[in-house]
């Protein structure tokens, strides 16, 4: 990107999306707001590292076609492949210079959920995160946002959804409705494929 171009705030929001749920679009819409950011990017996981070996995934594939689905249309958010396609393992560290390559100018932050946040110090280079972006973090049910030391936060306030991927498989393989957890083209997609039917993975991660 030139030089001269005004700098894009863009607000990176990774996870396995399995499925994509509303506990994670409207925090995502609310940080976009609040933060003035351009873009949320949903940047789909390809291998998860913290969750391999767990359970078993749904396809990155799979997953990327729902976020793309329940994000369609939805200004601020993005569906992002950027981690599918470069492959292997995911590191959102990796994610954030692959962005600055072509956008040297950006302005990132890092979304992520209180659950999530107290483990940023056993993230890939965690130190070359702490300076390379902002960490907003989203309050979730049950968990308490304490991020480590060292990593500059700004706040974000929203809705608290207590509402996981883990919970709606588990909806799912029972026969139940996750109509309105997720969003309808997700939900779709989901039947379509017939994911989660016989899942038996109620370990909330
Ligand atoms: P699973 O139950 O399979 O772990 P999940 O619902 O936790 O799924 P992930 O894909 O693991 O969803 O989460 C991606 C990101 O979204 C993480 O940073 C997580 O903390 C955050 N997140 C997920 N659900 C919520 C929620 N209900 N409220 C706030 N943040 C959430
Ligand atoms: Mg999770």
């Amino acid at each position: 990107m030139a030089s001269g171009v005004p700098a894009r705030r863009i607000g990176l929001f990774g996870g396995t999306f399995d499925p994509p749920h509303i506990g994670h679009l409207v925090p995502a819409i609310c940080a976009a707001e609040q933060l003035s950011l351009d873009v949320v990017l949903m940047v789909v996981a390809n291998v998860p590292w913290q969750k391999v070996g767990s359970r078993s995934i749904s396809a990155a594939e799979d997953r990327l076609a729902m976020v793309q689905a329940a994000v369609s249309g939805v200004e601020l958010l993005e569906a992002s492949d950027v981690e599918i396609r470069r492959g292997g393992q995911t590191f959102t560290i990796d994610t954030i210079a692959e962005l600055r390559a072509t956008r040297p100018d950006a302005e990132v932050v890092v979304i992520l959920g209180a659950d999530a946040a107290a483990g940023l110090d056993s993230w890939e280079r965690p130190n070359d995160l702490r300076r390379e972006c902002d960490i907003a973090v989203l309050g979730r049910p049950g968990s308490y946002a304490e991020v480590p030391d060292g990593f500059r936060v700004v706040p974000v306030t929203t809705p608290l959804l207590d509402v996981s991927s883990t919970d709606i498989r588990r909806r799912v393989a029972e026969g139940r409705s996750v109509r309105f957890m997720v969003p309808d083209g997700a939900v779709a997609i989901l039947e379509r494929r017939r994911l989660y039917r016989d899942a038996h993975d109620g370990d909330r991660q």
